[in-house]
């Protein structure tokens, strides 16, 4: 799949003047629509449709020691599990991040980002600080998908517990967009 062929509301949905929009994740303010709230749905058409560019990441940090070797966790807050698939999709062989030095790992003691996916059930808030507490120096923290970046419509987001370096819209995002944050994150291309 080339980036042009993602599907195209997981990208950011810009107003058409066409029609009055409904948003149920009240991601539309005025004109504009605030994509970290935005869960994709499409319910706003026609008066927004999506712009088609999928690299919609918000890159906060980086950190160029990532440029070789990039071990990063999947850190689960609490998702409906769409996230966690399109980031796994990662290591399989059509955007195999493996070619790009990047890799997951099985703690976050030897990890170089972490990525939270989910809204922040109650009982994930200890251990997600235990997990941010555990990465070692220097580190990213990613949050991938509305729910950990706004709590989306259901919950809270991941902010009260740690700020995100880098922020990755959608629901899901796709691994497009995903692996575009991650390269950007260690400063491969802005
Ligand atoms: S796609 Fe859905 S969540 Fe996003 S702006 Fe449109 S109505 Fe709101
Ligand atoms: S952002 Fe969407 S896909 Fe990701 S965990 Fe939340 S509801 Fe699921």
């Amino acid at each position: 799949m080339a980036a042009e062929e993602v599907p195209l509301w997981t990208t950011t949905p810009v107003s058409t003047g066409i029609g009055e929009a409904q948003c149920p994740a009240n991601a539309i303010k005025g004109t504009a629509v605030e994509i970290g709230r935005c869960i994709s749905c499409g319910y706003c058409s026609p008066a927004f449709q999506p712009d088609g560019d999928p690299r919609t990441s918000i890159i906060r940090s980086t950190e160029k020691a990532f440029r070789k070797s990039f071990h990063i966790y999947l850190f689960d807050a609490g998702s409906c599990g769409s996230c966690n698939l399109e980031i796994k999709a990662l290591g399989n062989p059509y955007y195999d991040m493996s070619r790009l030095g990047i890799s997951f790992c099985a703690t976050p003691k030897h990890a170089d980002a972490l990525i939270v996916v989910g809204v922040l059930a109650d009982g994930m808030s200890a251990p997600l600080k235990k997990a941010v507490e555990a990465l070692p120096s220097p580190r990213l923290v990613f949050a991938v998908g509305a729910c950990a970046i706004s709590g989306g419509i259901i919950g809270k987001s991941i902010s009260g517990i740690v700020e995100a370096d880098v922020v990755v819209p959608g629901c899901p995002p796709n691994p497009f967009t995903i692996l575009d944050a991650l390269q950007k994150s260690r400063g491969d291309r802005s």
